[in-house]
Protein backbone atom coordinates (compact mmCIF):
# COMPACT_ATOMS: atom_id res chain seq x y z
CA UNK A 1 0.00 0.00 0.00
CA UNK A 2 1.60 3.52 -0.60
CA UNK A 3 1.80 6.01 1.55
CA UNK A 4 -0.13 9.12 1.22
CA UNK A 5 1.42 12.82 2.63
CA UNK A 6 -0.94 14.39 5.05
CA UNK A 7 -1.65 18.27 4.10
CA UNK A 8 -0.44 21.02 6.73
CA UNK A 9 -2.97 23.25 7.93
CA UNK A 10 -3.06 25.83 10.20
CA UNK A 11 -5.06 27.32 13.19
CA UNK A 12 -5.61 31.07 13.68
CA UNK A 13 -6.81 31.98 17.11
CA UNK A 14 -5.02 28.29 18.26
CA UNK A 15 -5.03 29.60 21.75
CA UNK A 16 -8.52 30.11 22.55
CA UNK A 17 -11.45 27.71 23.12
CA UNK A 18 -12.38 26.49 19.83
CA UNK A 19 -7.94 26.94 18.67
CA UNK A 20 -7.63 24.38 21.30
CA UNK A 21 -10.98 21.85 19.98
CA UNK A 22 -9.40 22.48 16.81
CA UNK A 23 -5.82 20.87 17.79
CA UNK A 24 -7.63 17.74 19.42
CA UNK A 25 -9.51 17.59 16.43
CA UNK A 26 -6.76 17.68 14.04
CA UNK A 27 -4.21 15.21 16.63
CA UNK A 28 -3.53 12.03 14.80
CA UNK A 29 -5.58 13.12 11.69
CA UNK A 30 -5.49 10.70 8.86
CA UNK A 31 -5.37 13.44 6.11
CA UNK A 32 -4.14 17.09 7.55
CA UNK A 33 -1.15 17.51 9.99
CA UNK A 34 -1.55 20.43 12.04
CA UNK A 35 1.75 22.53 10.98
CA UNK A 36 1.07 25.93 12.19
CA UNK A 37 -0.68 27.68 15.01
CA UNK A 38 -0.57 31.42 15.52
CA UNK A 39 -2.61 34.03 17.41
CA UNK A 40 -3.33 37.56 18.86
CA UNK A 41 0.67 39.88 19.57
CA UNK A 42 -0.02 38.76 23.34
CA UNK A 43 0.99 35.32 21.56
CA UNK A 44 3.41 35.56 18.91
CA UNK A 45 7.09 34.47 19.49
CA UNK A 46 5.76 31.93 22.52
CA UNK A 47 5.72 27.97 22.22
CA UNK A 48 2.33 26.83 22.34
CA UNK A 49 2.38 25.37 25.46
CA UNK A 50 3.14 28.93 27.24
CA UNK A 51 0.76 30.45 25.04
CA UNK A 52 -2.16 28.50 25.41
CA UNK A 53 -3.42 28.10 28.90
CA UNK A 54 -4.96 24.17 28.22
CA UNK A 55 -8.37 23.11 28.89
CA UNK A 56 -8.70 19.75 28.28
CA UNK A 57 -6.73 16.59 27.71
CA UNK A 58 -3.32 16.08 27.26
CA UNK A 59 -1.51 18.35 24.87
CA UNK A 60 0.13 16.90 21.97
CA UNK A 61 3.90 16.53 21.97
CA UNK A 62 3.76 17.88 18.65
CA UNK A 63 1.70 20.89 18.93
CA UNK A 64 3.33 22.03 22.16
CA UNK A 65 6.82 23.00 20.55
CA UNK A 66 5.31 25.25 18.08
CA UNK A 67 5.93 28.69 18.05
CA UNK A 68 2.51 30.81 17.98
CA UNK A 69 2.53 33.18 14.59
CA UNK A 70 1.60 36.12 13.60
CA UNK A 71 -2.70 36.11 11.78
CA UNK A 72 -0.98 36.81 8.35
CA UNK A 73 -0.44 34.96 5.27
CA UNK A 74 3.21 36.04 4.98
CA UNK A 75 4.13 34.00 8.62
CA UNK A 76 1.40 31.16 7.92
CA UNK A 77 1.80 29.14 5.01
CA UNK A 78 0.21 26.22 4.73
CA UNK A 79 -2.57 26.38 2.26
CA UNK A 80 -5.78 24.93 4.54
CA UNK A 81 -5.96 27.26 7.36
CA UNK A 82 -8.34 26.40 9.96
CA UNK A 83 -9.42 30.24 11.88
CA UNK A 84 -10.97 30.46 15.19
CA UNK A 85 -10.46 34.13 15.65
CA UNK A 86 -12.27 36.03 17.60
CA UNK A 87 -15.32 38.50 15.26
CA UNK A 88 -13.42 41.37 15.99
CA UNK A 89 -10.60 40.66 13.38
CA UNK A 90 -11.41 37.97 11.61
CA UNK A 91 -13.03 39.30 8.62
CA UNK A 92 -9.59 41.25 7.63
CA UNK A 93 -7.65 38.35 8.52
CA UNK A 94 -9.37 35.81 7.15
CA UNK A 95 -9.80 37.82 3.53
CA UNK A 96 -6.39 38.46 3.53
CA UNK A 97 -5.53 34.50 3.72
CA UNK A 98 -8.37 33.79 0.97
CA UNK A 99 -6.78 36.83 -1.16
CA UNK A 100 -3.44 35.28 -0.50
CA UNK A 101 -4.88 31.82 -2.37
CA UNK A 102 -5.56 29.95 1.00
CA UNK A 103 -9.03 27.64 1.33
CA UNK A 104 -9.86 29.55 5.13
CA UNK A 105 -12.77 27.38 6.92
CA UNK A 106 -13.88 30.28 9.12
CA UNK A 107 -15.99 29.89 12.36
CA UNK A 108 -16.55 33.81 12.68
CA UNK A 109 -19.93 35.21 12.15
CA UNK A 110 -18.04 37.86 9.51
CA UNK A 111 -18.67 36.04 6.23
CA UNK A 112 -21.20 33.87 7.29
CA UNK A 113 -24.02 35.92 5.45
CA UNK A 114 -22.29 37.21 2.41
CA UNK A 115 -24.13 35.94 -0.72
CA UNK A 116 -20.95 34.07 -2.25
CA UNK A 117 -19.60 32.39 0.93
CA UNK A 118 -20.92 28.79 1.53
CA UNK A 119 -22.56 28.74 5.72
CA UNK A 120 -22.01 24.63 5.62
CA UNK A 121 -23.32 21.84 7.79
CA UNK A 122 -22.07 19.11 5.92
CA UNK A 123 -24.83 16.64 6.82
CA UNK A 124 -27.41 19.52 6.33
CA UNK A 125 -25.87 21.30 2.84
CA UNK A 126 -22.87 20.08 1.73
CA UNK A 127 -24.55 20.75 -1.58
CA UNK A 128 -23.67 24.40 -0.92
CA UNK A 129 -20.13 24.58 -1.43
CA UNK A 130 -21.05 25.19 -4.88
CA UNK A 131 -21.15 28.78 -4.28
CA UNK A 132 -17.59 28.56 -4.01
CA UNK A 133 -17.22 28.91 -7.76
CA UNK A 134 -19.48 32.31 -7.44
CA UNK A 135 -17.29 33.21 -5.08
CA UNK A 136 -13.97 32.75 -7.00
CA UNK A 137 -15.57 34.71 -9.99
CA UNK A 138 -16.61 37.73 -7.97
CA UNK A 139 -14.23 38.54 -5.66
CA UNK A 140 -11.28 37.04 -7.35
CA UNK A 141 -9.37 35.49 -4.97
CA UNK A 142 -6.64 32.85 -5.67
CA UNK A 143 -8.42 31.36 -2.93
CA UNK A 144 -11.60 30.67 -0.82
CA UNK A 145 -14.18 31.15 2.37
CA UNK A 146 -15.89 29.02 3.60
CA UNK A 147 -17.81 29.34 6.94
CA UNK A 148 -19.67 27.29 9.96
CA UNK A 149 -22.61 28.52 11.61
CA UNK A 150 -23.30 29.77 14.69
CA UNK A 151 -23.24 27.34 17.41
CA UNK A 152 -26.71 27.20 18.78
CA UNK A 153 -27.93 27.43 14.80
CA UNK A 154 -26.02 24.34 13.96
CA UNK A 155 -27.83 22.35 16.60
CA UNK A 156 -31.25 24.04 15.18
CA UNK A 157 -30.45 23.14 11.55
CA UNK A 158 -29.45 19.82 12.16
CA UNK A 159 -32.61 18.62 14.22
CA UNK A 160 -34.64 20.48 11.49
CA UNK A 161 -33.23 19.27 8.69
CA UNK A 162 -34.79 16.31 7.81
CA UNK A 163 -38.41 17.58 9.11
CA UNK A 164 -37.80 20.52 6.40
CA UNK A 165 -37.20 18.32 3.77
CA UNK A 166 -40.05 16.35 4.24
CA UNK A 167 -42.75 18.43 5.75
CA UNK A 168 -41.44 21.86 4.86
CA UNK A 169 -40.80 23.73 8.40
CA UNK A 170 -42.05 27.86 8.48
CA UNK A 171 -42.02 28.61 11.88
CA UNK A 172 -39.68 28.20 14.98
CA UNK A 173 -39.77 29.04 18.57
CA UNK A 174 -36.14 28.02 19.55
CA UNK A 175 -35.30 28.06 23.65
CA UNK A 176 -31.48 28.12 24.10
CA UNK A 177 -29.47 26.54 26.95
CA UNK A 178 -25.88 27.69 26.25
CA UNK A 179 -23.12 26.14 27.72
CA UNK A 180 -20.62 28.71 29.19
CA UNK A 181 -17.29 27.06 26.76
CA UNK A 182 -19.59 29.14 24.08
CA UNK A 183 -18.63 32.45 25.26
CA UNK A 184 -14.79 31.09 24.82
CA UNK A 185 -11.73 31.48 27.86
CA UNK A 186 -11.93 32.59 30.09
CA UNK A 187 -15.54 33.60 28.99
CA UNK A 188 -18.30 34.54 31.56
CA UNK A 189 -17.06 34.99 35.14
CA UNK A 190 -17.99 32.59 37.47
CA UNK A 191 -19.76 34.74 39.76
CA UNK A 192 -21.81 35.48 37.10
CA UNK A 193 -23.14 32.12 36.13
CA UNK A 194 -22.54 29.52 38.94
CA UNK A 195 -26.62 28.69 40.23
CA UNK A 196 -27.61 31.49 37.80
CA UNK A 197 -28.97 31.69 34.01
CA UNK A 198 -28.48 34.87 32.27
CA UNK A 199 -31.56 35.31 29.72
CA UNK A 200 -29.58 37.24 27.19
CA UNK A 201 -25.94 36.58 24.75
CA UNK A 202 -25.05 39.32 22.91
CA UNK A 203 -25.71 39.34 19.33
CA UNK A 204 -26.98 35.70 19.44
CA UNK A 205 -30.95 35.87 18.84
CA UNK A 206 -30.02 37.48 15.62
CA UNK A 207 -26.92 34.97 14.41
CA UNK A 208 -30.05 32.43 15.01
CA UNK A 209 -32.85 33.38 13.44
CA UNK A 210 -31.25 34.17 10.53
CA UNK A 211 -28.35 31.80 10.03
CA UNK A 212 -31.56 29.04 9.82
CA UNK A 213 -32.99 30.24 6.21
CA UNK A 214 -29.53 29.98 4.63
CA UNK A 215 -28.79 26.81 6.03
CA UNK A 216 -32.14 24.83 5.25
CA UNK A 217 -32.01 27.11 1.93
CA UNK A 218 -31.61 25.52 -1.44
CA UNK A 219 -28.91 26.27 -3.95
CA UNK A 220 -29.06 26.29 -7.67
CA UNK A 221 -27.10 28.00 -10.65
CA UNK A 222 -24.89 29.83 -7.60
CA UNK A 223 -27.32 31.36 -5.61
CA UNK A 224 -29.06 30.15 -2.71
CA UNK A 225 -33.03 30.59 -1.50
CA UNK A 226 -33.50 30.76 1.47
CA UNK A 227 -35.98 28.86 3.69
CA UNK A 228 -39.30 30.62 4.47
CA UNK A 229 -39.37 30.00 7.92
CA UNK A 230 -39.86 32.71 10.89
CA UNK A 231 -37.63 32.08 13.38
CA UNK A 232 -38.01 33.46 16.75
CA UNK A 233 -35.26 32.77 19.00
CA UNK A 234 -34.50 32.86 23.28
CA UNK A 235 -31.02 32.72 24.15
CA UNK A 236 -29.97 31.89 27.33
CA UNK A 237 -26.42 31.19 29.01
CA UNK A 238 -26.71 28.29 31.81
CA UNK A 239 -23.73 26.86 34.16
CA UNK A 240 -22.95 23.59 31.74
CA UNK A 241 -19.46 23.13 30.74
CA UNK A 242 -20.36 22.10 27.59
CA UNK A 243 -23.34 21.41 25.00
CA UNK A 244 -26.11 23.34 23.70
CA UNK A 245 -29.99 22.41 24.39
CA UNK A 246 -32.19 23.85 21.92
CA UNK A 247 -36.12 23.66 23.01
CA UNK A 248 -37.63 23.78 19.47
CA UNK A 249 -41.79 24.77 18.69
CA UNK A 250 -41.95 24.33 15.05
CA UNK A 251 -44.85 25.03 12.45
CA UNK A 252 -45.53 23.03 9.00
CA UNK A 253 -46.39 23.70 5.77
CA UNK A 254 -47.52 20.04 5.90
CA UNK A 255 -48.02 19.08 9.86
CA UNK A 256 -46.56 15.78 10.79
CA UNK A 257 -48.05 13.29 13.32
CA UNK A 258 -45.09 12.29 15.90
CA UNK A 259 -44.81 8.84 14.36
CA UNK A 260 -44.07 10.34 10.77
CA UNK A 261 -41.77 12.93 12.21
CA UNK A 262 -39.91 10.14 14.14
CA UNK A 263 -39.72 7.85 11.35
CA UNK A 264 -38.02 10.79 9.13
CA UNK A 265 -35.85 11.61 11.93
CA UNK A 266 -34.26 8.16 12.48
CA UNK A 267 -34.22 7.37 8.85
CA UNK A 268 -32.17 10.32 8.60
CA UNK A 269 -28.75 10.21 6.88
CA UNK A 270 -28.28 14.08 5.30
CA UNK A 271 -26.11 15.16 2.41
CA UNK A 272 -24.08 11.96 0.63
CA UNK A 273 -20.44 11.77 0.97
CA UNK A 274 -20.48 12.93 4.11
CA UNK A 275 -20.94 9.04 6.31
CA UNK A 276 -17.08 7.60 6.53
CA UNK A 277 -15.34 10.99 6.35
CA UNK A 278 -12.79 10.86 9.05
CA UNK A 279 -14.54 12.98 11.82
CA UNK A 280 -18.17 12.22 10.81
CA UNK A 281 -20.37 10.76 13.43
CA UNK A 282 -21.66 7.31 12.41
CA UNK A 283 -25.26 8.84 13.27
CA UNK A 284 -26.14 12.52 11.58
CA UNK A 285 -28.43 12.33 14.27
CA UNK A 286 -29.06 9.79 17.35
CA UNK A 287 -33.42 10.08 18.57
CA UNK A 288 -33.58 9.38 21.99
CA UNK A 289 -36.17 7.82 23.33
CA UNK A 290 -36.45 8.34 26.98
CA UNK A 291 -38.37 11.11 28.30
CA UNK A 292 -36.10 12.96 30.11
CA UNK A 293 -33.08 13.11 26.82
CA UNK A 294 -31.07 15.04 25.23
CA UNK A 295 -28.85 15.92 27.94
CA UNK A 296 -25.47 17.88 28.16
CA UNK A 297 -23.54 15.59 30.92
CA UNK A 298 -25.07 12.36 28.90
CA UNK A 299 -25.39 12.96 25.47
CA UNK A 300 -22.59 15.59 24.54
CA UNK A 301 -20.11 13.25 23.66
CA UNK A 302 -22.38 11.26 21.13
CA UNK A 303 -20.40 10.54 17.83
CA UNK A 304 -17.06 11.82 19.91
CA UNK A 305 -18.48 15.01 19.89
CA UNK A 306 -20.17 15.34 16.58
CA UNK A 307 -23.30 13.90 17.11
CA UNK A 308 -26.61 15.53 17.08
CA UNK A 309 -28.71 13.88 19.95
CA UNK A 310 -32.64 15.18 19.57
CA UNK A 311 -35.88 13.89 21.72
CA UNK A 312 -38.68 14.46 23.12
CA UNK A 313 -40.61 14.49 19.99
CA UNK A 314 -43.93 15.65 20.78
CA UNK A 315 -47.43 17.63 19.18
CA UNK A 316 -47.74 21.05 20.10
CA UNK A 317 -50.71 23.65 21.25
CA UNK A 318 -49.20 26.40 19.67
CA UNK A 319 -48.00 25.09 16.67
CA UNK A 320 -47.16 21.71 15.38
CA UNK A 321 -44.56 19.71 17.01
CA UNK A 322 -41.95 19.93 20.36
CA UNK A 323 -38.91 18.45 20.44
CA UNK A 324 -35.18 19.33 22.31
CA UNK A 325 -32.05 18.98 20.25
CA UNK A 326 -28.50 19.42 21.93
CA UNK A 327 -24.60 19.22 20.81
CA UNK A 328 -21.34 19.55 21.48
CA UNK A 329 -20.93 23.81 20.57
CA UNK A 330 -17.23 23.53 20.58
CA UNK A 331 -16.76 20.16 18.67
CA UNK A 332 -20.21 19.81 16.36
CA UNK A 333 -20.57 23.12 16.43
CA UNK A 334 -17.21 25.09 15.88
CA UNK A 335 -13.83 23.02 15.60
CA UNK A 336 -14.98 19.82 14.30
CA UNK A 337 -17.55 20.94 11.76
CA UNK A 338 -14.90 23.03 9.99
CA UNK A 339 -12.37 19.83 9.76
CA UNK A 340 -15.51 18.20 8.50
CA UNK A 341 -16.38 20.76 6.12
CA UNK A 342 -12.37 20.10 4.86
CA UNK A 343 -12.83 17.02 4.51
CA UNK A 344 -15.81 16.90 2.27
CA UNK A 345 -14.12 19.24 0.09
CA UNK A 346 -10.91 16.83 -0.28
CA UNK A 347 -13.18 14.08 -0.61
CA UNK A 348 -15.51 15.09 -2.85
CA UNK A 349 -12.06 16.38 -4.96
CA UNK A 350 -12.26 20.48 -4.81
CA UNK A 351 -8.58 20.26 -2.25
CA UNK A 352 -5.74 18.09 -3.57
CA UNK A 353 -5.71 14.77 -1.34
CA UNK A 354 -1.70 15.27 -1.20
CA UNK A 355 -0.97 19.00 -1.65
CA UNK A 356 -4.25 20.69 -0.43
CA UNK A 357 -4.46 22.95 -3.84
CA UNK A 358 -7.87 24.39 -4.75
CA UNK A 359 -9.47 22.81 -7.57
CA UNK A 360 -12.30 24.70 -7.71
CA UNK A 361 -12.64 22.97 -10.90
CA UNK A 362 -14.50 19.81 -9.27
CA UNK A 363 -17.39 21.67 -7.99
CA UNK A 364 -20.64 20.77 -9.73
CA UNK A 365 -22.00 23.05 -12.49
CA UNK A 366 -18.10 24.34 -12.79
CA UNK A 367 -17.10 24.18 -16.82
P1 LIG B 1 -11.60 32.82 22.59
O1 LIG B 1 -11.47 31.67 23.53
O2 LIG B 1 -11.76 34.18 23.15
O3 LIG B 1 -10.33 32.82 21.58
C1 LIG B 1 -10.08 33.88 20.69
C2 LIG B 1 -8.83 33.61 19.86
O4 LIG B 1 -8.64 34.72 18.96
C3 LIG B 1 -7.55 33.49 20.71
O5 LIG B 1 -6.69 32.55 20.13
C4 LIG B 1 -6.92 34.89 20.57
O6 LIG B 1 -5.50 34.87 20.69
C5 LIG B 1 -7.29 35.23 19.13
N1 LIG B 1 -7.29 36.67 18.92
C6 LIG B 1 -7.96 37.64 19.60
N2 LIG B 1 -7.65 38.86 19.12
C7 LIG B 1 -6.76 38.66 18.11
C8 LIG B 1 -6.05 39.52 17.23
N3 LIG B 1 -6.19 40.86 17.29
N4 LIG B 1 -5.21 38.99 16.31
C9 LIG B 1 -5.04 37.65 16.23
N5 LIG B 1 -5.67 36.77 17.07
C10 LIG B 1 -6.53 37.27 17.98
O7 LIG B 1 -12.87 32.61 21.62
P2 LIG B 1 -13.53 31.23 21.08
O8 LIG B 1 -14.69 30.84 21.90
O9 LIG B 1 -12.44 30.25 20.83
O10 LIG B 1 -14.18 31.72 19.70
C11 LIG B 1 -13.42 31.91 18.51
C12 LIG B 1 -14.36 32.20 17.36
O11 LIG B 1 -15.22 31.09 17.15
C13 LIG B 1 -15.29 33.41 17.59
O12 LIG B 1 -15.45 34.10 16.38
C14 LIG B 1 -16.58 32.77 18.07
O13 LIG B 1 -17.71 33.56 17.82
C15 LIG B 1 -16.59 31.48 17.24
N6 LIG B 1 -17.37 30.35 17.78
C16 LIG B 1 -17.20 29.93 19.05
C17 LIG B 1 -17.93 28.83 19.51
C18 LIG B 1 -17.80 28.28 20.92
O14 LIG B 1 -18.58 27.39 21.28
N7 LIG B 1 -16.88 28.77 21.74
C19 LIG B 1 -18.79 28.17 18.65
C20 LIG B 1 -18.93 28.61 17.34
C21 LIG B 1 -18.20 29.69 16.92
P3 LIG B 1 -4.72 35.25 22.08
O15 LIG B 1 -4.87 34.09 23.02
O16 LIG B 1 -3.31 35.45 21.62
O17 LIG B 1 -5.36 36.50 22.59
Amino acid sequence: MTSVSRIPVAVLGATGAVGQAFVRQLADHPWFVLAEVAASERSVGKVYRDAARWLEGTLPADVAGLVVQPCTPDSVRAPIVFSALDSGVAGEVEAAFAQAGRLVLSNAKNFRMHDDVPLVIPEVNGDHLALLARQQELRGWAGAIVTNANCAATVIAAALAPLHEAFTVTKVVAVTMQAVSGAGYPGVPSLDILGNVIPYIGDEEPKIETELGKLLGRYANGTITPAAITVSAHANRVPVEHGHTVCLTVGFERAPSVAEALDVLRAWRGHAGVAGLPSAPASALTVRDEPDRPQPRRDVQEGRGMGVTVGRVRADTLLDLRLVAMAHNVVRGAAGGSVLNAELLVASGVVHRETGALQLGALPGTP
